[in-house]
C-alpha cells in the first residue's frame, strides 16, 4: 500500500521537467512541471503543463504524528485522482519517491482567490454569487457524491483559472486535510485554518467527544462568503476562539450597506453556532440568493 507509485529519482528526472515554484505549504512545494519528450504518452503528451505538488513525506508524518489524525501519507492522492469535477483541481497521475510524493495537477493559472481579493477588494454581488455558485457545485459534489469532507475551506485554496472576475472559473484545491466521512460526525482532528474553523471545531479540542462532520464545511463557505461580499474577515484575530465559539460576528462593514438581504440570509445561515441548526449544502443551492447564480450564468457571453 504505502510503496504504490514508488519510482526513482531518475524517473522523475525523465518524465517530467520540474522549474519554477508556484506556490508553497505547511509540508509541500508547488512547481511548474512540464511533460518530457521523453516521458510522453498519449494521455500525457510532450509539452504539457502541470502544478506539481511535492508533499514532504517526513514534515508530513511528522506533522500528522502530533496531531493523531489518522490521516496517512497517501490520502491525499488517493483522493485527489478519484475526484472528477469542473470546479475541483484534477489529478492527472501521482507517484513517489523515497522523500516525496508528486501529484501532477491541473494548472491552474489565475492564482488563488484570496490574492485576487486582497488586491482587488471585494467582488460585486453579481461576481460573488456565480464564484460561490461554482463552490458550492464542488462542495455538493464531495459531501453528497462522494461523501468527504474538506475540512480546509478557504480563499487559499479556491484557484481561479484567470484574473478576469467576470469570467473566472473556482477550482477547489488542497485536499491536505480532508476525509472520506460516511458517518455524520466523525473527525476529531483538531485542524484547518483558525479563522475559517467552525464552532464545533474549536469546542471539540476541549471535549474530544464531540467530534464533527460536513456541517464544518459549511461554516468555513459562510466565512468565505462573508470575505467575498466585503473584503475583510468576519472576526478579530485577538479573542478568535472565543468570537467564533459565541458567534460573535456582524455585518459591520460598510460594504455590507450594499449587499442584498438574500445574500445576508445566506451568509447568517451559512454561519450559525449551532452544527444542526446549520444548512447543508443541498439546502445552501436551494437558497434565493444561489438561484440568482442561474440569471447570472445566463448573463455570462
Ligand atoms: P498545502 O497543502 O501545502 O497548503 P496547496 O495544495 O494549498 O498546498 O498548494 C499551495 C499553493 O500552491 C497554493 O496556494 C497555490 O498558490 C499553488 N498551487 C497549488 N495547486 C495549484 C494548481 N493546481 N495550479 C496552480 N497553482 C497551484
Ligand atoms: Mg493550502
Amino acid at each position: 500500500q504505502e510503496l504504490r507509485h514508488m519510482v526513482s529519482d531518475d524517473w522523475v528526472r525523465r518524465n517530467w521537467d520540474v522549474s519554477q515554484e508556484l506556490g508553497s505549504g505547511a509540508f509541500s512545494t508547488v512547481k511548474l512541471g512540464v511533460r518530457t519528450k521523453q516521458g510522453s504518452s498519449e494521455a500525457l503528451p510532450a509539452g504539457l503543463k502541470c502544478a506539481m505538488k511535492m508533499i514532504d513525506k517526513r514534515k508530513f508524518l511528522s506533522f500528522q504524528s502530533n496531531r493523531s489524525s489518522g490521516l496517512t501519507l497517501n490520502d491525499e492522492a488517493n483522493l485527489m485522482t478519484s475526484l472528477q469535477h469542473p470546479n475541483i483541481v484534477s489529478c492527472l497521475e501521482w507517484f513517489q519517491t523515497e522523500i516525496h510524493i508528486y501529484l501532477a495537477l491541473e494548472l491552474v493559472r489565475g492564482g488563488d482567490l484570496l490574492h485576487n481579493l486582497m488586491e482587488g477588494g471585494c467582488l460585486t454581488e453579481m461576481q460573488a454569487v456565480r464564484i460561490f455558485r461554482q463552490i458550492c457545485d464542488a462542495v455538493h459534489y464531495i459531501h453528497v457524491t462522494v461523501k468527504l469532507v474538506h475540512r480546509d475551506l478557504k480563499p487559499e485554496n479556491v484557484l481561479l483559472t484567470n484574473k478576469d472576475r467576470d469570467t473566472m472559473v473556482p477550482k477547489l484545491a488542497d485536499f491536505g486535510l480532508a476525509r472520506v466521512n460516511m458517518k455524520s460526525m466523525d473527525c476529531k482532528t483538531f485542524c484547518g485554518t483558525p479563522q475559517y474553523f467552525a464552532p464545533e471545531v474549536i469546542n471539540s479540542a476541549k471535549d474530544s467527544n464531540l467530534g464533527y462532520g460536513k456541517p464544518v464545511d459549511m461554516w468555513s463557505l459562510g466565512v468565505n462568503l462573508y470575505i467575498m461580499l466585503c473584503g475583510v474577515p468576519p472576526f478579530e484575530d485577538e479573542g478568535l476562539y472565543q468570537q467564533i465559539v459565541q458567534g460573535n460576528w456582524q455585518f459591520d462593514v460598510p460594504q455590507f450597506s450594499q449587499v442584498s438581504e438574500e445574500a445576508k440570509d445566506l451568509v447568517r445561515k451559512l454561519m450559525t453556532v449551532n452544527p444542526r441548526e446549520r444548512i447543508n449544502i443541498q439546502q445552501a443551492l436551494n437558497e434565493p440568493w444561489l438561484r440568482i447564480a442561474e440569471i447570472a450564468d445566463f448573463a455570462t457571453p
